[in-house]
């Protein structure tokens, strides 16, 4: 029985003092084994290091403490929002007081800033009253003053402005209802030819969208920005809870359904936010680097407990555990916390444009962006070259659970190291355990209580044994690609398609 559904109090205690001791029990001889594998290695200067630093973090570790800061104390943390700049604040405090160097933020431009003033309220008015489940999608402008009502119509095509043609006169004056049937991208959704074909529903006439989705019960589930560069969507834009929608298809088989709603967003523009930078400068090479991500932001829906802030949670223990380690690896570890994520990594893609000139030097790029449940290694995204220096290190990720290379490349586009890959820079990105995050990302549940202490550990020792690793071998960890040879690996990986929407719909450069 999980402690979540128990409710007497004697057995609650009992179970957990039960759980506590087959914890630290679980975790005692995690340590003890670690101690006893890392022993069996060669002993070099490296894994002796690694050994010293990753105990550190699973005995001592912060994580756990960084995390419930930011999204309990701190909380929903919009790019660009009051939240976010304190996030910014307080982490930039917390790289000072571990000891790092050249702590500082770098400022990047935004089309706008976004936050929700109200949150969204809405009914169906014909053909009966009933209270409908809505939220506004991030970066959607507010709804006029009284509202918005009108008759829904069911899109039929939302491929291109040119599909629409056939709903020309069902589109004027109406609210256009966006569901799966309406989506007919034959190599999976293209996120910026989607918001393009979303806009131009305002030049055939369209009042507002209603964009089915989320799931039972009836949750209306954020789903991030409405647009793929930073600006503010066309038309108002909300997403309608799961039941609602199916109820909305089935009455709109038997005729006509009107609805209304409100609400209202604050939109400031232009803007800019800030990215967050600490160092530990390399003994022999200081001018070549790792640099460690994680986006500092979140959607407005849950407090971004693990997306993402268990990452930002990772990259501020890692450093505090190689500084207490006091030994420094042989290039500098940079660490960077990026703005802008949830909006299409706007944050990341203008750091990597604004340090162009220095990726050559820049050896290899991890991120972490997949919560922090059980770690099992690294997805190296089509890089095939990166596998014999990650092959080097599995005899110290081992005994972590996280030795593992994964050749899936679902999620290349959908983070902060998106924008140093395309540079040819080699990433990582952290291959996790999803079913929980999936199951709470981007929703009110994205929340601290989701968060397991000793998972989380465990994946920060991961990011810190492999930065650390690779900052410290003596060769680079990888070779920069051409973008010749980038565009190879995209096409044999079959991200390509998605590249290309990216360039022409987003803010790539
Ligand atoms: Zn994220």
């Amino acid at each position: 029985m999980s402690l979540t559904t128990r409710t007497s109090g004697a057995g609650r205690g009992s179970s957990l003092r039960r759980r506590f001791l087959r914890k630290s029990t679980a975790l005692f001889l995690f340590v003890a084994f670690c101690a006893f594998a890392f022993a069996q290695e060669p002993s070099s200067p490296s894994a002796d290091a690694v050994s010293k630093i990753t105990a550190n973090i699973l005995h001592e570790g912060k994580a756990y403490e960084y995390d419930e800061h930011l999204a309990d104390d701190i909380g929903p943390r919009l790019t660009g929002s009051a939240n976010y700049e304190k996030a910014v604040e307080w982490s930039m405090e917390q790289f000072r007081r571990l000891g790092l160097e050249n702590v500082h933020a770098e400022s990047f431009p935004l089309k706008a800033v976004w936050e929700p003033e109200t949150n969204a309220i809405g009914r169906m008015i014909a053909p009966h009253e009933q209270t409908l489940h809505l939220i506004s999608l991030g970066w959607a402008p507010s709804t006029p003053e009284g509202g918005i009502r009108g008759k829904v119509e069911l899109i039929r095509n939302l491929l291109t402005p040119d599909s629409l043609e056939q709903d020309r006169e069902r589109i004027r004056g109406n609210i256009a209802l966006v569901d799966r049937s309406s989506l007919s991208f034959p190599n999976g959704l293209m996120p910026g030819q989607y918001f393009a074909a979303l806009s131009a529903l305002k030049q055939y006439g369209a009042v507002a969208v209603l964009v089915g989705g989320g799931r039972s019960p009836n949750d209306a589930e954020y789903a991030g920005a409405a647009t793929a560069d930073g600006s503010i969507a066309a038309l108002p834009i909300v997403r309608v809870g799961f039941e609602d929608l199916q109820l909305l298809s089935r009455l709109l088989k038997k005729g006509s359904v009107t609805i209304e709603f409100s609400y209202r967003n604050r939109i400031r523009k232009p803007a800019s936010a800030n990215n967050v930078v600490a160092e530990i400068r390399g003994r022999e090479h200081p001018e070549e680097f790792v640099l460690v991500g994680a986006h500092l932001d979140s959607v407005h829906a849950g407090t971004g407990a693990q997306d993402n802030g268990t990452g930002v949670a990772s990259l501020l223990d890692t450093a505090r555990a190689i500084r207490a380690s006091g030994i420094v690896p042989r290039r500098t570890i940079r660490f960077v916390l990026f703005g802008g994520e949830e909006e299409w990594e706007l944050g990341s893609k203008a750091y990597a444009s604004q340090h162009e000139a220095e990726l050559d030097r820049c050896t290899a790029m991890l991120t972490t962006d997949t919560g922090s449940d059980t770690t099992f290694g690294w997805y190296i995204n089509g890089r095939e070259d990166e596998v014999a220096a990650l092959q080097e290190m599995a005899p110290l990720l081992k005994p972590l659970g996280a030795d593992g290379i994964s050749q899936d490349a679902t999620f290349l586009l959908h983070s902060d190291h998106t924008s140093f890959y395309l540079h040819g820079v080699p990433t990582l990105m952290l291959w996790t355990e999803m079913a929980k995050y999936f199951q709470f990302v981007h929703q009110p549940g994205d929340t601290f209580d989701k968060v397991d202490k000793d998972k989380l550990a465990k994946s920060v020792a991961v990011v810190a044994a492999t930065a650390f690793l690779i900052a410290d071998r003596p060769a680079p960890f990888a070779k920069r690609q051409s973008p010749a040879e980038v565009e190879e690996t995209l096409k044999k990986i079959k991200q390509y398609d998605g590249y290309l929407d990216m360039k022409q719909y987003g803010t790539l450069k």
